[in-house]
Protein backbone atom coordinates (compact mmCIF):
# COMPACT_ATOMS: atom_id res chain seq x y z
CA UNK A 1 0.00 0.00 0.00
CA UNK A 2 1.71 3.28 -1.18
CA UNK A 3 1.79 6.06 1.20
CA UNK A 4 -1.03 7.98 2.10
CA UNK A 5 -1.33 12.05 0.28
CA UNK A 6 -3.86 14.68 1.30
CA UNK A 7 -3.84 17.62 -1.27
CA UNK A 8 -5.12 20.60 0.14
CA UNK A 9 -6.49 22.43 -3.38
CA UNK A 10 -7.20 21.21 -7.08
CA UNK A 11 -5.83 24.22 -8.81
CA UNK A 12 -3.29 23.91 -11.36
CA UNK A 13 -0.47 22.52 -8.59
CA UNK A 14 -3.14 20.36 -6.57
CA UNK A 15 -4.06 18.32 -9.83
CA UNK A 16 -0.71 18.29 -11.35
CA UNK A 17 1.21 16.74 -8.22
CA UNK A 18 -1.47 14.56 -7.38
CA UNK A 19 -0.90 12.74 -11.13
CA UNK A 20 2.66 12.54 -10.42
CA UNK A 21 2.83 10.91 -6.99
CA UNK A 22 -0.72 8.77 -8.25
CA UNK A 23 0.97 7.43 -10.97
CA UNK A 24 3.94 6.30 -8.67
CA UNK A 25 1.37 3.99 -6.07
CA UNK A 26 1.00 7.19 -3.86
CA UNK A 27 -2.72 7.32 -2.29
CA UNK A 28 -3.88 10.29 -3.35
CA UNK A 29 -7.22 12.49 -2.10
CA UNK A 30 -7.49 16.23 -2.90
CA UNK A 31 -9.53 18.04 -0.65
CA UNK A 32 -11.08 20.86 -2.34
CA UNK A 33 -13.30 24.14 -0.49
CA UNK A 34 -14.89 24.58 -3.24
CA UNK A 35 -17.66 22.37 -5.66
CA UNK A 36 -15.31 22.45 -8.51
CA UNK A 37 -11.88 21.61 -9.45
CA UNK A 38 -9.27 24.54 -11.11
CA UNK A 39 -8.69 26.97 -8.20
CA UNK A 40 -7.88 29.89 -10.23
CA UNK A 41 -8.36 28.43 -13.72
CA UNK A 42 -12.27 27.74 -12.73
CA UNK A 43 -15.07 28.15 -15.52
CA UNK A 44 -18.42 28.80 -15.34
CA UNK A 45 -21.15 28.96 -17.63
CA UNK A 46 -24.41 31.54 -17.56
CA UNK A 47 -27.44 32.22 -20.69
CA UNK A 48 -25.32 30.37 -23.19
CA UNK A 49 -21.52 31.39 -22.46
CA UNK A 50 -18.97 30.19 -21.05
CA UNK A 51 -16.20 32.12 -18.86
CA UNK A 52 -13.10 30.91 -17.92
CA UNK A 53 -12.38 33.01 -15.04
CA UNK A 54 -8.79 33.31 -14.71
CA UNK A 55 -6.22 32.37 -17.28
CA UNK A 56 -6.73 33.06 -21.03
CA UNK A 57 -3.18 32.97 -22.36
CA UNK A 58 -1.51 29.51 -23.57
CA UNK A 59 1.92 30.39 -23.42
CA UNK A 60 4.83 28.13 -23.16
CA UNK A 61 3.50 25.43 -24.67
CA UNK A 62 6.82 23.49 -24.12
CA UNK A 63 6.35 23.18 -20.87
CA UNK A 64 3.24 21.89 -21.21
CA UNK A 65 4.16 19.27 -23.33
CA UNK A 66 7.17 18.45 -21.01
CA UNK A 67 4.80 17.95 -18.47
CA UNK A 68 2.01 15.75 -20.37
CA UNK A 69 5.56 13.64 -21.96
CA UNK A 70 6.51 12.57 -18.26
CA UNK A 71 2.79 11.70 -17.46
CA UNK A 72 2.99 9.31 -20.38
CA UNK A 73 0.07 11.24 -21.88
CA UNK A 74 -0.46 12.62 -25.64
CA UNK A 75 -1.37 16.13 -24.90
CA UNK A 76 -2.98 16.05 -28.63
CA UNK A 77 -5.69 13.54 -27.30
CA UNK A 78 -6.44 16.00 -24.48
CA UNK A 79 -6.17 19.55 -26.07
CA UNK A 80 -6.60 20.84 -29.57
CA UNK A 81 -4.68 24.20 -29.40
CA UNK A 82 -4.89 27.12 -32.33
CA UNK A 83 -2.09 29.47 -32.73
CA UNK A 84 -3.70 32.80 -32.59
CA UNK A 85 -3.28 35.44 -35.70
CA UNK A 86 -2.62 38.27 -34.60
CA UNK A 87 -2.09 36.98 -30.64
CA UNK A 88 -3.19 40.22 -29.45
CA UNK A 89 -4.47 43.75 -30.46
CA UNK A 90 -3.04 47.26 -28.57
CA UNK A 91 -4.42 50.80 -28.11
CA UNK A 92 -2.39 53.53 -26.66
CA UNK A 93 -3.66 56.09 -24.92
CA UNK A 94 -1.64 58.87 -26.84
CA UNK A 95 -2.54 57.18 -30.37
CA UNK A 96 -6.07 56.59 -31.97
CA UNK A 97 -4.76 53.43 -34.57
CA UNK A 98 -4.11 50.18 -32.73
CA UNK A 99 -1.65 48.03 -33.82
CA UNK A 100 -1.65 43.59 -33.86
CA UNK A 101 0.99 42.12 -32.54
CA UNK A 102 1.80 38.04 -34.49
CA UNK A 103 4.71 36.79 -32.94
CA UNK A 104 6.38 36.53 -36.40
CA UNK A 105 9.35 38.63 -35.85
CA UNK A 106 9.32 39.52 -40.10
CA UNK A 107 5.54 41.43 -39.57
CA UNK A 108 6.16 42.51 -36.07
CA UNK A 109 8.93 44.18 -37.29
CA UNK A 110 7.30 46.43 -39.62
CA UNK A 111 5.90 47.69 -36.59
CA UNK A 112 8.93 48.06 -34.65
CA UNK A 113 10.85 50.17 -37.72
CA UNK A 114 7.74 52.17 -37.65
CA UNK A 115 7.89 53.80 -35.01
CA UNK A 116 11.89 53.42 -34.62
CA UNK A 117 13.85 53.18 -38.05
CA UNK A 118 16.70 50.64 -37.54
CA UNK A 119 15.49 49.43 -34.28
CA UNK A 120 15.42 45.98 -35.25
CA UNK A 121 19.06 45.51 -35.07
CA UNK A 122 18.87 46.30 -31.47
CA UNK A 123 15.87 44.04 -31.01
CA UNK A 124 16.51 41.18 -32.79
CA UNK A 125 20.17 41.33 -30.37
CA UNK A 126 17.24 41.84 -27.48
CA UNK A 127 15.36 39.05 -28.42
CA UNK A 128 18.58 36.36 -29.15
CA UNK A 129 19.69 37.27 -25.63
CA UNK A 130 15.96 36.81 -23.87
CA UNK A 131 15.68 33.19 -26.41
CA UNK A 132 19.03 31.91 -24.78
CA UNK A 133 18.26 33.00 -21.17
CA UNK A 134 14.70 31.60 -21.90
CA UNK A 135 16.81 28.16 -22.93
CA UNK A 136 18.78 28.46 -19.89
CA UNK A 137 16.54 29.25 -17.15
CA UNK A 138 14.50 26.49 -18.52
CA UNK A 139 17.37 23.55 -18.25
CA UNK A 140 18.61 24.81 -15.13
CA UNK A 141 16.80 27.44 -12.91
CA UNK A 142 13.03 27.39 -13.20
CA UNK A 143 12.58 23.35 -12.41
CA UNK A 144 15.71 23.64 -9.32
CA UNK A 145 13.82 23.00 -6.03
CA UNK A 146 16.09 26.29 -4.34
CA UNK A 147 16.87 24.35 -0.97
CA UNK A 148 19.80 27.12 -0.44
CA UNK A 149 21.94 29.47 -1.99
CA UNK A 150 23.86 27.03 -3.48
CA UNK A 151 21.34 26.00 -6.19
CA UNK A 152 22.72 29.97 -7.43
CA UNK A 153 25.86 28.47 -8.09
CA UNK A 154 26.61 25.75 -10.29
CA UNK A 155 27.85 25.76 -13.41
CA UNK A 156 24.84 26.61 -15.74
CA UNK A 157 23.21 29.28 -13.53
CA UNK A 158 26.23 31.40 -13.04
CA UNK A 159 26.90 31.15 -16.69
CA UNK A 160 23.30 32.87 -16.60
CA UNK A 161 24.30 35.23 -14.33
CA UNK A 162 27.66 36.17 -15.65
CA UNK A 163 27.30 36.27 -19.38
CA UNK A 164 23.91 38.03 -19.04
CA UNK A 165 22.18 41.24 -17.56
CA UNK A 166 19.93 39.50 -14.81
CA UNK A 167 19.50 41.12 -12.05
CA UNK A 168 19.47 45.19 -13.15
CA UNK A 169 15.81 46.35 -13.56
CA UNK A 170 13.91 44.58 -16.46
CA UNK A 171 13.06 48.93 -17.21
CA UNK A 172 16.91 50.02 -17.43
CA UNK A 173 17.07 46.86 -19.48
CA UNK A 174 15.07 47.53 -22.81
CA UNK A 175 15.44 50.91 -22.26
CA UNK A 176 18.80 50.38 -23.32
CA UNK A 177 18.06 48.48 -26.47
CA UNK A 178 14.82 50.61 -27.68
CA UNK A 179 13.86 54.68 -27.24
CA UNK A 180 10.55 55.28 -28.35
CA UNK A 181 7.93 54.61 -25.72
CA UNK A 182 5.15 52.63 -27.53
CA UNK A 183 8.11 50.32 -27.97
CA UNK A 184 9.19 50.52 -24.33
CA UNK A 185 5.46 49.22 -23.29
CA UNK A 186 5.19 46.91 -25.95
CA UNK A 187 8.41 45.02 -24.91
CA UNK A 188 7.27 45.40 -20.83
CA UNK A 189 3.55 44.28 -20.72
CA UNK A 190 4.49 40.92 -20.37
CA UNK A 191 5.19 41.75 -16.80
CA UNK A 192 2.05 41.62 -16.00
CA UNK A 193 1.64 38.08 -16.32
CA UNK A 194 4.11 37.84 -13.31
CA UNK A 195 2.32 39.81 -11.32
CA UNK A 196 5.42 42.66 -11.16
CA UNK A 197 6.05 46.04 -12.68
CA UNK A 198 8.55 46.67 -15.04
CA UNK A 199 10.45 49.23 -12.73
CA UNK A 200 10.47 46.72 -10.11
CA UNK A 201 11.44 43.01 -12.08
CA UNK A 202 14.93 41.80 -12.59
CA UNK A 203 16.35 41.87 -16.34
CA UNK A 204 16.05 37.95 -16.50
CA UNK A 205 12.28 38.48 -17.23
CA UNK A 206 13.43 39.58 -20.69
CA UNK A 207 12.74 35.94 -21.44
CA UNK A 208 9.18 36.39 -20.96
CA UNK A 209 9.60 38.71 -25.01
CA UNK A 210 11.06 35.48 -26.14
CA UNK A 211 7.94 33.57 -25.23
CA UNK A 212 5.61 36.13 -26.35
CA UNK A 213 7.11 37.01 -29.75
CA UNK A 214 8.93 33.65 -30.41
CA UNK A 215 6.91 30.90 -29.47
CA UNK A 216 3.23 32.22 -30.01
CA UNK A 217 0.29 32.42 -28.12
CA UNK A 218 -2.66 29.48 -27.90
CA UNK A 219 -5.75 29.03 -27.16
CA UNK A 220 -7.42 25.36 -26.14
CA UNK A 221 -10.75 25.07 -27.80
CA UNK A 222 -13.10 24.77 -26.08
CA UNK A 223 -11.38 27.07 -23.25
CA UNK A 224 -8.73 27.26 -20.71
CA UNK A 225 -10.78 24.86 -18.84
CA UNK A 226 -9.91 22.14 -21.25
CA UNK A 227 -6.12 22.13 -19.74
CA UNK A 228 -7.96 21.68 -16.14
CA UNK A 229 -10.30 18.99 -17.28
CA UNK A 230 -7.98 17.20 -18.66
CA UNK A 231 -5.70 17.04 -15.44
CA UNK A 232 -9.02 16.18 -13.73
CA UNK A 233 -9.53 13.07 -15.95
CA UNK A 234 -6.19 11.86 -15.76
CA UNK A 235 -6.18 12.33 -12.09
CA UNK A 236 -9.21 10.47 -11.78
CA UNK A 237 -8.35 7.60 -14.19
CA UNK A 238 -4.69 7.33 -12.34
CA UNK A 239 -6.75 6.64 -8.89
CA UNK A 240 -6.90 10.26 -7.53
CA UNK A 241 -9.74 10.55 -4.79
CA UNK A 242 -11.62 14.31 -4.96
CA UNK A 243 -13.18 15.76 -1.97
CA UNK A 244 -15.30 18.78 -2.76
CA UNK A 245 -17.06 21.44 -0.68
CA UNK A 246 -14.35 20.36 1.60
CA UNK A 247 -12.48 23.36 3.02
CA UNK A 248 -9.24 22.59 5.69
CA UNK A 249 -9.09 24.38 8.84
CA UNK A 250 -6.22 22.69 10.58
CA UNK A 251 -3.17 20.39 9.46
CA UNK A 252 -2.63 18.29 11.68
CA UNK A 253 1.07 17.88 13.12
CA UNK A 254 2.91 16.01 15.78
CA UNK A 255 6.04 16.53 17.18
CA UNK A 256 6.72 18.46 14.00
CA UNK A 257 5.56 15.65 11.93
CA UNK A 258 2.41 16.46 9.40
CA UNK A 259 -0.10 13.39 10.63
CA UNK A 260 -2.81 14.53 8.43
CA UNK A 261 -5.34 17.49 8.43
CA UNK A 262 -9.03 18.46 9.97
CA UNK A 263 -11.45 20.01 7.85
CA UNK A 264 -14.15 22.56 8.96
CA UNK A 265 -16.71 19.86 9.32
CA UNK A 266 -14.93 18.25 11.94
CA UNK A 267 -13.42 15.25 9.94
CA UNK A 268 -9.87 13.92 10.38
CA UNK A 269 -7.99 12.59 6.99
CA UNK A 270 -4.94 10.86 8.11
CA UNK A 271 -1.66 11.41 5.75
CA UNK A 272 1.55 10.69 5.71
CA UNK A 273 2.80 13.50 3.46
CA UNK A 274 0.60 16.61 3.18
CA UNK A 275 0.99 19.35 0.71
CA UNK A 276 -1.11 22.60 0.41
CA UNK A 277 -2.14 23.73 -3.44
CA UNK A 278 -3.70 26.80 -1.13
CA UNK A 279 -2.47 29.85 -1.19
CA UNK A 280 0.51 30.09 0.83
CA UNK A 281 -0.15 32.82 3.37
CA UNK A 282 -3.77 31.26 4.58
CA UNK A 283 -1.61 27.61 4.56
CA UNK A 284 0.88 29.00 6.71
CA UNK A 285 -1.34 31.45 9.02
CA UNK A 286 -5.12 30.04 8.85
CA UNK A 287 -3.76 26.23 8.45
CA UNK A 288 -0.62 25.70 11.27
CA UNK A 289 -0.04 26.56 14.42
CA UNK A 290 2.20 29.36 15.00
CA UNK A 291 4.95 27.07 16.25
CA UNK A 292 4.93 25.12 12.93
CA UNK A 293 4.77 28.47 11.11
CA UNK A 294 7.87 29.34 8.93
CA UNK A 295 7.19 33.57 8.34
CA UNK A 296 5.76 35.80 10.62
CA UNK A 297 2.86 38.26 10.22
CA UNK A 298 5.46 40.71 9.76
CA UNK A 299 7.07 38.88 6.90
CA UNK A 300 3.77 38.80 5.09
CA UNK A 301 2.98 42.14 5.68
CA UNK A 302 6.35 43.27 3.73
CA UNK A 303 5.74 40.95 1.47
CA UNK A 304 4.83 42.42 -2.29
CA UNK A 305 2.18 40.88 -3.87
CA UNK A 306 0.48 40.72 -7.05
CA UNK A 307 -2.54 42.96 -7.95
CA UNK A 308 -5.88 42.16 -7.86
CA UNK A 309 -8.24 42.34 -10.00
CA UNK A 310 -11.69 43.78 -11.13
CA UNK A 311 -13.24 41.50 -13.48
CA UNK A 312 -16.24 41.77 -15.44
CA UNK A 313 -17.90 38.82 -17.39
CA UNK A 314 -19.96 39.81 -20.41
CA UNK A 315 -22.36 38.15 -22.58
CA UNK A 316 -23.34 40.25 -25.26
CA UNK A 317 -25.47 40.07 -28.12
CA UNK A 318 -23.62 41.25 -30.92
CA UNK A 319 -20.10 40.55 -32.25
CA UNK A 320 -17.91 43.51 -32.63
CA UNK A 321 -15.20 43.16 -35.74
CA UNK A 322 -13.05 45.64 -33.73
CA UNK A 323 -12.14 42.91 -31.40
CA UNK A 324 -9.27 39.79 -31.67
CA UNK A 325 -9.32 36.91 -29.39
CA UNK A 326 -6.13 39.30 -26.85
CA UNK A 327 -6.82 43.03 -26.94
CA UNK A 328 -4.49 45.21 -24.60
CA UNK A 329 -5.61 48.82 -23.98
CA UNK A 330 -2.22 50.61 -22.92
CA UNK A 331 -2.72 53.79 -20.68
CA UNK A 332 -0.72 57.06 -21.62
CA UNK A 333 0.20 57.55 -17.90
CA UNK A 334 2.14 53.99 -18.07
CA UNK A 335 4.63 54.19 -14.92
CA UNK A 336 1.54 56.15 -12.73
CA UNK A 337 -0.70 53.04 -13.27
CA UNK A 338 2.48 50.86 -12.11
CA UNK A 339 2.47 53.07 -8.96
CA UNK A 340 -1.65 53.39 -8.44
CA UNK A 341 -1.24 49.21 -8.43
CA UNK A 342 1.97 48.40 -6.11
CA UNK A 343 2.34 51.44 -3.90
CA UNK A 344 -1.05 52.86 -3.51
CA UNK A 345 -4.67 51.26 -2.49
CA UNK A 346 -7.36 52.60 -4.31
CA UNK A 347 -8.90 52.14 -8.01
CA UNK A 348 -6.42 53.22 -10.38
CA UNK A 349 -7.47 55.99 -11.99
CA UNK A 350 -5.96 55.95 -16.02
CA UNK A 351 -5.22 51.88 -15.89
CA UNK A 352 -4.05 49.93 -18.76
CA UNK A 353 -6.72 46.63 -19.04
CA UNK A 354 -7.28 43.74 -20.80
CA UNK A 355 -10.39 42.44 -22.62
CA UNK A 356 -10.76 38.88 -23.98
CA UNK A 357 -12.94 37.72 -26.44
CA UNK A 358 -12.53 33.79 -26.78
CA UNK A 359 -15.47 34.02 -28.92
CA UNK A 360 -13.72 35.39 -31.59
CA UNK A 361 -11.99 32.07 -31.96
CA UNK A 362 -14.10 29.64 -30.17
CA UNK A 363 -17.89 29.36 -31.56
CA UNK A 364 -18.69 26.86 -28.32
CA UNK A 365 -18.01 29.78 -25.54
CA UNK A 366 -20.96 32.26 -26.75
CA UNK A 367 -24.39 31.36 -28.38
CA UNK A 368 -24.32 32.59 -32.45
CA UNK A 369 -23.83 35.44 -32.91
CA UNK A 370 -22.85 36.63 -29.42
CA UNK A 371 -19.67 37.93 -27.95
CA UNK A 372 -17.93 36.32 -24.77
CA UNK A 373 -15.79 39.38 -22.78
CA UNK A 374 -13.70 39.04 -20.00
CA UNK A 375 -12.67 42.49 -18.80
CA UNK A 376 -9.70 42.95 -16.77
CA UNK A 377 -8.40 45.83 -14.74
CA UNK A 378 -5.14 45.01 -12.51
CA UNK A 379 -5.89 46.78 -9.30
CA UNK A 380 -3.89 47.35 -6.19
CA UNK A 381 -4.78 44.52 -3.47
CA UNK A 382 -6.16 45.07 -0.31
CA UNK A 383 -9.36 47.34 -1.65
CA UNK A 384 -12.55 47.44 0.18
CA UNK A 385 -15.31 48.10 -2.42
CA UNK A 386 -18.92 48.94 -2.12
CA UNK A 387 -22.07 48.97 -4.16
CA UNK A 388 -21.89 52.15 -5.05
CA UNK A 389 -18.11 52.81 -6.08
CA UNK A 390 -17.87 49.40 -8.08
CA UNK A 391 -20.53 50.07 -10.18
CA UNK A 392 -19.46 53.49 -10.92
CA UNK A 393 -16.24 51.92 -11.72
CA UNK A 394 -17.55 49.35 -13.85
CA UNK A 395 -19.84 52.22 -15.79
CA UNK A 396 -16.46 54.33 -16.26
CA UNK A 397 -14.15 50.80 -17.55
CA UNK A 398 -16.86 50.27 -20.29
CA UNK A 399 -17.62 53.76 -21.18
CA UNK A 400 -13.42 53.89 -21.37
CA UNK A 401 -13.77 50.44 -23.36
CA UNK A 402 -16.53 51.35 -25.59
CA UNK A 403 -14.95 54.77 -26.77
CA UNK A 404 -11.43 53.16 -27.22
CA UNK A 405 -11.84 50.04 -28.60
CA UNK A 406 -14.63 51.12 -30.90
CA UNK A 407 -18.09 49.06 -29.84
CA UNK A 408 -20.99 51.66 -30.16
CA UNK A 409 -23.41 50.42 -28.02
CA UNK A 410 -21.41 47.86 -25.97
CA UNK A 411 -23.52 48.19 -22.65
CA UNK A 412 -27.01 48.46 -24.61
CA UNK A 413 -25.97 45.24 -25.97
CA UNK A 414 -25.32 43.14 -22.64
CA UNK A 415 -27.52 40.11 -21.68
CA UNK A 416 -25.05 38.59 -18.92
CA UNK A 417 -23.15 40.57 -16.29
CA UNK A 418 -20.92 39.67 -13.64
CA UNK A 419 -18.83 41.57 -11.81
CA UNK A 420 -15.39 39.62 -9.50
CA UNK A 421 -13.05 41.44 -7.48
CA UNK A 422 -10.38 41.23 -4.69
CA UNK A 423 -13.15 40.43 -2.27
CA UNK A 424 -14.45 37.47 -4.51
CA UNK A 425 -10.74 36.73 -5.28
CA UNK A 426 -10.25 36.53 -1.03
CA UNK A 427 -13.15 34.65 -0.53
CA UNK A 428 -13.44 31.99 -3.23
CA UNK A 429 -9.87 31.09 -2.88
CA UNK A 430 -8.33 32.42 0.27
CA UNK A 431 -6.41 34.80 -1.61
CA UNK A 432 -4.32 36.90 1.03
CA UNK A 433 -5.76 40.48 0.58
CA UNK A 434 -7.66 39.34 -2.84
CA UNK A 435 -4.58 39.12 -4.80
CA UNK A 436 -5.41 37.52 -8.25
CA UNK A 437 -2.40 35.87 -8.55
CA UNK A 438 -0.11 35.47 -5.25
CA UNK A 439 3.15 36.75 -4.38
CA UNK A 440 4.92 39.15 -7.07
CA UNK A 441 7.92 37.63 -8.62
CA UNK A 442 10.13 40.44 -8.25
CA UNK A 443 13.71 40.25 -7.29
CA UNK A 444 13.47 39.73 -3.69
CA UNK A 445 10.40 37.11 -4.21
CA UNK A 446 12.14 34.71 -7.02
CA UNK A 447 13.86 31.52 -6.72
CA UNK A 448 15.87 31.48 -3.65
CA UNK A 449 14.28 34.07 -2.03
CA UNK A 450 10.82 32.75 -3.15
CA UNK A 451 9.02 30.89 -0.10
CA UNK A 452 10.10 27.11 -0.72
CA UNK A 453 8.09 24.15 -1.23
CA UNK A 454 9.54 21.98 1.42
CA UNK A 455 8.23 23.71 4.94
CA UNK A 456 11.29 23.83 7.26
CA UNK A 457 9.58 22.88 10.41
CA UNK A 458 7.10 20.37 10.27
CA UNK A 459 8.86 17.30 8.58
CA UNK A 460 6.40 15.62 5.24
CA UNK A 461 4.80 18.88 4.40
CA UNK A 462 5.26 20.30 1.29
CA UNK A 463 3.46 23.52 -0.86
CA UNK A 464 2.92 23.90 -4.52
CA UNK A 465 1.58 26.05 -6.72
CA UNK A 466 1.95 29.36 -7.93
CA UNK A 467 3.08 31.00 -4.54
CA UNK A 468 6.08 28.90 -4.41
CA UNK A 469 8.87 28.02 -6.75
CA UNK A 470 9.14 28.60 -9.42
CA UNK A 471 6.06 30.95 -9.49
CA UNK A 472 2.85 32.42 -11.66
CA UNK A 473 1.00 30.88 -14.19
CA UNK A 474 -0.36 27.48 -14.88
CA UNK A 475 2.74 26.56 -17.03
CA UNK A 476 5.10 27.45 -13.85
CA UNK A 477 2.74 25.33 -11.63
CA UNK A 478 3.01 22.21 -13.52
CA UNK A 479 6.64 22.99 -12.69
CA UNK A 480 5.99 23.37 -9.16
CA UNK A 481 4.03 19.64 -8.80
CA UNK A 482 7.87 18.51 -10.57
CA UNK A 483 9.57 20.37 -7.88
CA UNK A 484 7.55 18.99 -4.82
CA UNK A 485 7.46 15.00 -6.77
CA UNK A 486 11.34 14.84 -6.90
CA UNK A 487 11.39 16.48 -3.31
CA UNK A 488 8.92 13.85 -2.35
CA UNK A 489 9.84 10.81 -4.64
CA UNK A 490 13.42 11.69 -5.78
CA UNK A 491 14.21 11.78 -2.29
CA UNK A 492 13.03 8.28 -1.14
CA UNK A 493 14.15 6.84 -4.53
CA UNK A 494 17.49 8.09 -4.41
CA UNK A 495 16.82 10.27 -7.76
CA UNK A 496 18.69 13.41 -7.78
CA UNK A 497 17.04 17.06 -7.04
CA UNK A 498 18.18 17.79 -10.42
CA UNK A 499 16.89 20.13 -13.44
CA UNK A 500 15.35 19.58 -16.15
CA UNK A 501 13.63 15.66 -15.84
CA UNK A 502 13.30 14.26 -19.28
CA UNK A 503 12.09 10.77 -17.56
CA UNK A 504 9.61 10.10 -15.08
C1 LIG B 1 -7.55 36.70 -13.65
C2 LIG B 1 -6.39 35.78 -13.85
C3 LIG B 1 -5.80 35.68 -15.08
C4 LIG B 1 -4.72 34.81 -15.27
N1 LIG B 1 -4.20 34.68 -16.52
C5 LIG B 1 -3.29 33.70 -16.75
C6 LIG B 1 -2.94 33.35 -18.07
O1 LIG B 1 -3.45 33.94 -19.02
N2 LIG B 1 -2.05 32.34 -18.26
C7 LIG B 1 -1.52 31.64 -17.20
O2 LIG B 1 -0.72 30.71 -17.44
N3 LIG B 1 -1.84 31.94 -15.94
C8 LIG B 1 -2.73 32.94 -15.69
N4 LIG B 1 -3.14 33.21 -14.43
C9 LIG B 1 -2.40 32.60 -13.31
C10 LIG B 1 -2.80 31.16 -13.08
O3 LIG B 1 -4.19 31.02 -13.22
C11 LIG B 1 -2.38 30.77 -11.68
O4 LIG B 1 -1.00 31.07 -11.46
C12 LIG B 1 -2.58 29.28 -11.41
O5 LIG B 1 -3.80 28.82 -11.95
C13 LIG B 1 -2.53 29.09 -9.91
O6 LIG B 1 -2.63 27.73 -9.61
P1 LIG B 1 -2.27 27.17 -8.17
O7 LIG B 1 -1.78 25.79 -8.34
O8 LIG B 1 -1.38 28.11 -7.45
O9 LIG B 1 -3.64 27.05 -7.40
P2 LIG B 1 -4.95 27.97 -7.28
O10 LIG B 1 -5.56 28.15 -8.61
O11 LIG B 1 -4.66 29.15 -6.46
O12 LIG B 1 -5.86 26.94 -6.47
C14 LIG B 1 -5.74 26.73 -5.10
C15 LIG B 1 -6.94 25.91 -4.68
O13 LIG B 1 -6.89 25.73 -3.25
C16 LIG B 1 -8.23 25.82 -2.76
N5 LIG B 1 -8.19 26.13 -1.33
C17 LIG B 1 -7.80 27.29 -0.74
N6 LIG B 1 -7.89 27.17 0.60
C18 LIG B 1 -8.35 25.93 0.87
C19 LIG B 1 -8.66 25.22 2.05
N7 LIG B 1 -8.50 25.77 3.28
N8 LIG B 1 -9.15 23.95 1.96
C20 LIG B 1 -9.32 23.35 0.75
N9 LIG B 1 -9.04 24.00 -0.42
C21 LIG B 1 -8.56 25.26 -0.36
C22 LIG B 1 -8.84 26.92 -3.58
O14 LIG B 1 -10.25 26.89 -3.56
C23 LIG B 1 -8.27 26.61 -4.97
O15 LIG B 1 -9.10 25.72 -5.68
C24 LIG B 1 -4.23 34.04 -14.19
C25 LIG B 1 -4.85 34.13 -12.94
C26 LIG B 1 -5.92 34.98 -12.78
C27 LIG B 1 -6.59 35.04 -11.45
Amino acid sequence: MGKRVIIIGSGAGGLSSAILLAKKGYQVTVLEKNSTFGGRGSVFSAQGFQFDMGPSWYLMPDIFEHYFDLIGEDIKAHLTLKRLDPSYKIWFGEQKEPVAMTSDLQRDSIIFESYEPGVMKNIKIYLEEAAAKYKVSKNTFIYKPFNTVFDFIDRKTIFLWTKFSVISSFHKHIAHFVKHPILRKILQYPLVFLGTSPYKAPAVYSLMNHIDFEMGVYYPMGGMTKVFEALYRIALKNGVEFLFDTPVEKILVKEKVVTGVKTTQGQEYIADIVISNADYHHTEMNLLEKPNRQFSKRYWESRSLAPSGFIIYLGLKKQYDTLVHHNLYFTDKWKESFEAIFDHTELPENPSYYVCAPSKTDPTVAPEGCENLFVLVPTSTGLNLDDKTIKAYRDKTLSHLRQTMDLPGLEENIVYERIFTGHDFASMYNAFKGTALGLAQNLTQTAVFRPKTKSSKVANLYYVGANTNPGIGVPMCLISAQIVFKRIHGIRHGRPLDAYDTKF
